[in-house]
C-alpha cells in the first residue's frame, strides 16, 4: 500500500557541506504486518519515515500511497495523508501536555472531522491497557504511559499506518517490551513502520526487517514460516562451518564459531544446527505485496475545532502572565486613547447638539431664521424674521408645534411698575430683566405641548388687556418691587403665585396679570451672577462668562421673557404694528456729512402712504431713485419723541436744510449698497407709534423686499416644547442645521450658542485627535504583533505535534488567532470600560466648570470601532509569525528548529 521509488533526500545545512540522507530508496510496504527500519545511528532511518510520512520533503523519486504517486502532492496534501493514514509515534512522546490524556485522543479524533465520544477514547485506552487515564494530565504519567497514550492518539485515527520513531529509546527494556508488544498487537490489522537500532527487538517482533547504512538499503528480509526445517543459515560439521548465501554474520553468530572453534580443539564437539530465531529470516519475497490501482485512496481534510484552538491559543496566555499583564495594560491604554480620541476624532455636529441639549437639561424648543451669507462664509443671525410658513413646515418635518414671538415696536417693559430708587446693582438689574423679550399667544393647549404648567390663575382670554407671566416675570416683580403705576405703595408678595392680579402698564396700556406660567427655568441657577465678583481667576471669569451666556439665552429665547396673551391680542398687536420690519442690517448715509445711520425698521411705502408728511406736500405713489422718506429723529437728530414736538412746516424746513447731499443705503450691513445719486432729497417725514428712537425709513416696495430679504415674518423668533424622544430631538436638530434657499432655522438656546463658537475648533481638534488614535492604534497593534510573537515562538514544538497528527497550516492559524482574539477581546472590553469611564468623567468635569457641551460622545460607534480595530490588529498581528511557522515543514517545527 506504501511504495518508495528511486528516493533521495539531501539535506543542505546552512553551514557545513550538504548530507545525502537517502539514497536511492526503493521499498514496497506490505498492507500490515510490523517493518522495522534498522541501522545504526546517522543511516537515514528516521529521514526515511519523515519522508515516509509527510513530515519532510524529499527531493527525489516518488512516493507511492495506495496506487497514487505523491508527486503532484503539495504540503496541504502531505497534511491530508498524514491525517487520513498516518498514525506517529515518537521517541519523546510528543503529547500535548496541556491537555488531558483524554483530550489528547480526543483532539486527533476531532482532527478528523469526527466526534470524540468518551466511549469511543475509553475503548481505545482500554486497547494500550490505560483504562481509567482519561482524566490524568500527561505531567501524571510515567514515560511508559505516556508512549502508550501516543500509541492511543496514532491509533484513535484507524490509520491505516502507524510510524514509530525509536518508539522504545527513552524508555526502560521492560517498559519498551510492552511499548513493541503493543505495536506488535496492532500490527494484525495495520501496517507498523518502526524505527530502531536495536537488532535484537528487530529480530524478536519485526515480520520484515529493512536495513540502511548511509541511506540506502542494505538488507531487506522478512520473517519465514519454515523456520526449523527450511534454510539454516549456519551448519555446523566436523568439516567446517556452512554459511547460507546471503548471510550475514551477528555477534552471537561470531561467539558460536567461536566456541565451535574452541570444541573442535577439545574434540568435545558434537554436530548440532544453530538455533536461532534470525535464522527464520529471508529476503523478502516482493511479489506478493499487491499492487494498488488508487481507488480507494481518499484524503480527509484535517480540521481544528475552534474549541481546541481556543484552548491551546489561551493556554498559551498562562505561561507569560507578567508579560501578558504588560502586554494588555499598555495596548489597553493605547487601545483607549485611541477610543477616547474617536470619542472626539468622530465629532458630530448634531449628535453633540443633541447628547449636550439633553445633558444640559433644556426643555424647550427655540428657533429663529438665518441667512448663509456667502461672502464671508458664515450665518447671519439677525434681522431675518420668521413667517408663519417657517413654523408650518417646520412643524410639518420635526413634528414639534411652535409659537412665534413677535416683538412690539415700542418696548414691553415694565420698568414703571418698579420702584425707581430700589436699591438694586447693575448685575441685579441683568439678571432681573424688567422687559418682555415679546409677546406670544399661548393657550393652556400650547403650554400642555410645551410641558409648562400654570402656578396660578389662567390664561388670557378675548378681547380683554390680560396676560400672563413666567414664574421668572413674577421673581423679578418681586425683588425689584412691584407697584401700582403711579402708587407709592409696595405691596408684599408671599411668592410668585400672589402676582395673580396685579396689573402692569406696558406700552402705554394696562395689562392684568392673570396666570403665572412655570416655564422651568432654573432661576437659582444663575442666582450668582447677580453677585458682584472681584478677583477672578481667569478659569473662574470663563465659567462666569459662560453661565451669563446661557442665562441670556434662557431668559430671551424661551417663554421666561415673553408676555403671553390671547390670540385676540396677539393678533391687534401684530396687524397694528406688522408694516415695520426690525431689519439691524441696514444703514443709510443721509447728510452732507457723511453720517451713517442704521435703520433697525424699515417699512414699505404701500403700508404708510396715509401717514407720511410730503415735505413739498406733494403726495408720491412711488419715490424716485433720490427721494427719502425718513422718521423725525432723522431729522432733528435727537432721538427724541417723534413728531409730536414738530409742526409739520418746522419739518419741511428741517428737511429742506438737509439736502441736497450724495447718498446710499446700505442693504446688508456695508455689503450690499445702493447709490441714491448725487442729489438726494428728503421728500417726507413718518413717525409711527414706538418708532421713535428707532431710525425709521419707508422705502418702494421693491427695494424693502431687498432689505428685508425674505425674512420679512412677523416673529422675532418661535417658542415650543422640547420632544420627549432623544430620537425625535436628533431629527429637529439635524432640520435645523438643515439649509434650505439660503436660510435656515437655528436653534436658539445655550448649547447651540457655545456649540457655534467652537464648531469650528472642534472640527480641527476632532482631525487631530483622529490622526493621534490612528497612531495609538498602530502602537497597539505593534505591542500585540510582538507578544504574540514569541508566544509562538514558545509554541512551535506543539505545532508541530499537531501538524505531525496530520492538523494543516489553517489549524495552526486557528490556534494563534483564537490566541490573539482572546487577548483582542480582553483588551477591547476593558479599553470599552476604561473609554466609557474617561468620557463619564471628562464630561462631568466639563459641566462642572460651566461647559455645556457633551464633547465626548461613547456610543455604539466607538465600541464597534474598538471592537474591529481590536479584532483587525489581532489578525494583522498573528498573520505574519503565523504565516513563517505554518508554512514550516512540519518535523521542523517539532524539532523546534
Ligand atoms: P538516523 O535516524 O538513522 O539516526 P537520520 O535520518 O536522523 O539518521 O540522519 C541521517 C543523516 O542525515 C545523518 O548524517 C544526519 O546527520 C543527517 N541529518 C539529519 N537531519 C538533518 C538536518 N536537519 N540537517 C542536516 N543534516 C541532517
Ligand atoms: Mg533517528
Amino acid at each position: 500500500m506504501l511504495e518508495t521509488k528511486g528516493l533521495y533526500k539531501i539535506y543542505k545545512p546552512k553551514r557545513g557541506v550538504p548530507v545525502t540522507a537517502l539514497k536511492n530508496v526503493n521499498i514496497r510496504f506490505p498492507d500490515r504486518g510490523m517493518v522495522f527500519l534498522l541501522g545504526k545511528s546517522g543511516s537515514g532511518k528516521s529521514t526515511l519515515l519523515n519522508v515516509l510520512g509527510g513530515l519532510d520533503q524529499y527531493n527525489k523519486g516518488e512516493i507511492i500511497i495506495k496506487g497514487v504517486s505523491s508527486k503532484a502532492f503539495k504540503q496541504k496534501h502531505f497534511d491530508s495523508y498524514r491525517n487520513t493514514y498516518v498514525g506517529f509515534i515518537f521517541q519523546e512522546y510528543n503529547v500535548l501536555e496541556e491537555f488531558t490524556v483524554g483530550a489528547n485522543i480526543a483532539l486527533a479524533l476531532q482532527l478528523q472531522g469526527k466526534k470524540a465520544t468518551d466511549d469511543a477514547i475509553n475503548e481505545i485506552l482500554n486497547e494500550v491497557d490505560l483504562t481509567g487515564f482519561g482524566g490524568r494530565r500527561p505531567n501524571e504519567l510515567s514515560g511508559g504511559q505516556k508512549q502508550r497514550v501516543a500509541i492511543a492518539r496514532a491509533l484513535v485515527k484507524k490509520p491505516e499506518i502507524i510510524m514509530a520513531d525509536e518508539p522504545t529509546g527513552a524508555l526502560d527494556s521492560a517498559t519498551g517490551k510492552q511499548v513493541l508488544e503493543t505495536l506488535k498487537k496492532l500490527s494484525k490489522k495495520h501496517l507498523v513502520i518502526v524505527v530502531s537500532h536495536d537488532r535484537e527487538f528487530a529480530e524478536q517482533y519485526a515480520d520484515r526487517i529493512i536495513e540502511l547504512a548511509d541511506g540506502q538499503v542494505i538488507r531487506d528480509v522478512e520473517r519465514t514460516a519454515e523456520v526449523m526445517e527450511a534454510a539454516q543459515p549456519l551448519t555446523f560439521s566436523e568439516s567446517g562451518v556452512e554459511v547460507q548465501k546471503g548471510y550475514q554474520l551477528t555477534e552471537e553468530d561470531r561467539l558460536a564459531i567461536n566456541q565451535y572453534l574452541a570444541e573442535l580443539e577439545s574434540g568435545s564437539f558434537t554436530i548440532r544446527q544453530k538455533q536461532k530465531a534470525s535464522a527464520g529470516f529471508a529476503p523478502t519475497d516482493l511479489a506478493k505485496i499487491p499492487h494498488r490501482d488508487g481507488a480507494s485512496f481518499k484524503l480527509i481534510k484535517s480540521k481544528l475545532p475552534m474549541k481546541n484552538a481556543f484552548k491551546i491559543g489561551g493556554s498559551g496566555l498562562k505561561h507569560k502572565k507578567i508579560r501578558l499583564t504588560v502586554t494588555i495594560l499598555l495596548s489597553c491604554v493605547a487601545f483607549g486613547l485611541f477610543g477616547l480620541s474617536d470619542t472626539f476624532g468622530a465629532y458630530n455636529h448634531i449628535k453633540t447638539c443633541t447628547e449636550s441639549m439633553i445633558d444640559t437639561g433644556i426643555t424647550y424648543t427655540s428657533i429663529a431664521k438665518s441667512k448663509y451669507i456667502e461672502e464671508f462664509e458664515y450665518w447671519q443671525d439677525y434681522g431675518y424674521n420668521l413667517k408663519e410658513e417657517d413654523l408650518s413646515s417646520f412643524e410639518e418635518e420635526t413634528g414639534v408645534h411652535l409659537k412665534g414671538v413677535y416683538q412690539p415696536i415700542e418696548e414691553w417693559s415694565f420698568s414703571e411698575n418698579l420702584k425707581s430708587d430700589a436699591n438694586i446693582t447693575e448685575n441685579e438689574a441683568h439678571l432681573y430683566r424688567d422687559s418682555f423679550t415679546g409677546i406670544a399667544a399661548i393657550t393652556e393647549k400650547d403650554l400642555e405641548q410645551m410641558n409648562y404648567s400654570l402656578i396660578a390663575g389662567r390664561m388670557p382670554e378675548g378681547e380683554k388687556n390680560e396676560i400672563a407671566v413666567s414664574q421668572y416675570v413674577a421673581e423679578v416683580l418681586i425683588e425689584r418691587q412691584y407697584t401700582q403705576w403711579g402708587k407709592e405703595e409696595y405691596p408684599l408678595f408671599s411668592g410668585p403665585k400672589a402676582i395673580e392680579g396685579i396689573t402692569l402698564r406696558l406700552a402705554g396700556t394696562d395689562y392684568t396679570v392673570v396666570g403665572i406660567v412655570d416655564t422651568k427655568m432654573d432661576l437659582e441657577r444663575y442666582e450668582v451672577l447677580a453677585e458682584e465678583e472681584t478677583n477672578l481667576s481667569t478659569a473662574e471669569e470663563l465659567v462666569r462668562y459662560a453661565l451669563e451666556q446661557e442665562f441670556a439665552y434662557a431668559s430671551n429665547y424661551s417663554l421666561a421673557r415673553v408676555a403671553m396673551v390671547s390670540s385676540e391680542t396677539f393678533d391687534r398687536m401684530v396687524s397694528q404694528d406688522f408694516p415695520v420690519i426690525t431689519t439691524y442690517r441696514c444703514g443709510l448715509d443721509y447728510s452732507n456729512e457723511y453720517q451713517y445711520l442704521p435703520l433697525h425698521q424699515v417699512g414699505k411705502l404701500s403700508d404708510f402712504t396715509d401717514q407720511i408728511i410730503w415735505v413739498d406736500g406733494v403726495v408720491r405713489e412711488r419715490l424716485a431713485n433720490n427721494e427719502l422718506v425718513v422718521s423725525s429723529d432723522v431729522l432733528t437728530g435727537s432721538f427724541e419723541p417723534g413728531t409730536m414736538n414738530f409742526t409739520e412746516a418746522e419739518l419741511a424746513d428741517l428737511a429742506k436744510e438737509q439736502g441736497p447731499f450724495e447718498g446710499h443705503i446700505y442693504l446688508d450691513s456695508y455689503r450690499e449698497q445702493e447709490d441714491l445719486g448725487k442729489e438726494v432729497r428728503i421728500v417726507g417725514v413718518v413717525d409711527v407709534k414706538g418708532s421713535e428712537n428707532a431710525s425709521f425709513a419707508v422705502y418702494n416696495d421693491d427695494l424693502f423686499a431687498r432689505m428685508t430679504d425674505g425674512g420679512d415674518g412677523p416673529y422675532q423668533f418661535a417658542v415650543g416644547g422640547l420632544p420627549a424622544e432623544k430620537s425625535a430631538v436628533r431629527q429637529m436638530v439635524e432640520y435645523c442645521y438643515e439649509e434650505e434657499g439660503g436660510y435656515r432655522l437655528p436653534l436658539q438656546n445655550s448649547v447651540t450658542y457655545e456649540l457655534d463658537l467652537v464648531h469650528e475648533s472642534l472640527q480641527v481638534l476632532a482631525k487631530w485627535f483622529f490622526y493621534i488614535g490612528v497612531g495609538f492604534a498602530l502602537f497597539a497593534a505593534l505591542m500585540l504583533s510582538n507578544f504574540i510573537a514569541t508566544s509562538i515562538s514558545y509554541k512551535k514544538q506543539e505545532i508541530g505535534i499537531l501538524r505531525a497528527i496530520g492538523s494543516r497550516s489553517s489549524d495552526v492559524f486557528r490556534i494563534f488567532f483564537s490566541e490573539s482574539f482572546i487577548i483582542a477581546m480582553i483588551n477591547f472590553m476593558l479599553s470599552c470600560a476604561g473609554v466609557a469611564a474617561a468620557t463619564a468623567v471628562v464630561n462631568h468635569l466639563l459641566r462642572r466648570s460651566g461647559i455645556l457641551i457633551t464633547v465626548l460622545n461613547f456610543g455604539i460607534r466607538q465600541m464597534v470601532l474598538l471592537f474591529l480595530v481590536s479584532i483587525l490588529v489581532a489578525a494583522v498581528a498573528s498573520f505574519f509569525p503565523v504565516k513563517r511557522i505554518a508554512s514550516k515543514k512540519p518535523i521542523d517545527a517539532i524539532r523546534n528548529r
